[in-house]
């Protein structure tokens, strides 16, 4: 039951995050006017945005002038969902679970402005970093300071791989988005577990990538930023970080 109502709260805010992912990069606010079609400017009524459900009944397209819906919307909305059951099943129905959830849809809105334009919005990194450090106070997994060190080592490593890479290459490989990312994704894990997002991270898009280079015979590094690839180790570090670090340093024990 627990896990059902987090499955629909999840589809919910999915549902307002797709909102956020359009509106963000154009400088509009995600709170007014409510949604219309972006092809016949037509108002979308409420039965006609209930998460999932709504995508099916109307076959995908739009009931007034039949444009297309991207299948993404519901995707990101079954993906936040997913996202959701995690963080619960994780950290049950607590404090805990409100704050990961945070970083949780921050990530989803992050990977795909950044698909989208490249680009990752500083803003929304700034404040949601903030609310990391300030919230950290009412939660047993973080402390104030593991979460302000967290912040100032993720990004910092970042910065020391593009300017490590710039001196040696002359050329930039990762962008100050990613370092914005990542201080984020350090204010919620701490300082411990900032490494190991990094690591997840690198080691899912080499994977990505190298399936890339089979499939299209192209290199990545041109066609996905890198963004969601870090947002994907930040929530891998939330879920699983204890018992890879356990696993990890057990065996060495
Ligand atoms: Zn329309």
């Amino acid at each position: 039951m627990d896990y059902f109502v987090a499955f629909v709260l999840g589809l919910i805010v999915g549902s307002f995050l797709n909102v956020c992912i359009y509106r963000i990069p154009k400088g509009k606010s995600v709170v007014t006017p409510p949604s219309s079609c972006p092809s016949c400017g037509e108002r979308i009524k409420w039965y006609d945005n209930v998460p999932l459900l709504s995508y099916f009944l109307l076959k995908g397209r739009c009931r007034y002038c039949g444009e297309r819906i991207p299948l993404r919307y519901p995707l990101v909305e079954l993906l936040t969902a997913v996202l959701t059951l995690g963080v619960v099943w994780r950290f049950g129905f607590s404090l805990s679970s409100l704050y990961y959830l945070l970083l949780t849809y921050v990530l989803v809105v992050i990977s795909f402005i950044d698909l989208d334009t490249m680009l990752v919005p500083v803003k929304l990194c700034y404040f949601t970093m903030l609310s990391g450090i300030l919230f950290s106070f009412f939660i047993p997994e973080v402390s104030l300071k593991d979460s302000v060190l967290g912040a100032s080592f993720g990004a910092g490593l970042i910065l020391f791989i593009i300017e490590t890479y710039a001196v040696f290459t002359g050329k930039e490989g990762m962008g100050y988005g990613d370092a914005n990312i990542m201080a984020v994704v350090g204010a919620f894990v701490g300082w411990q577990k900032v490494l190991l997002a990094l690591f997840i991270a690198s080691f899912v898009g080499s994977l990505v990538g190298i399936g890339y280079i089979l499939l299209k015979g192209k290199n990545l590094k041109a066609a996905i930023p890198f963004g969601p690839f870090l947002s994907i180790g930040g929530y891998a570090t939330v879920i699983f970080g204890d018992k890879l670090l356990e696993w990890y340093f057990g065996g060495l024990a």
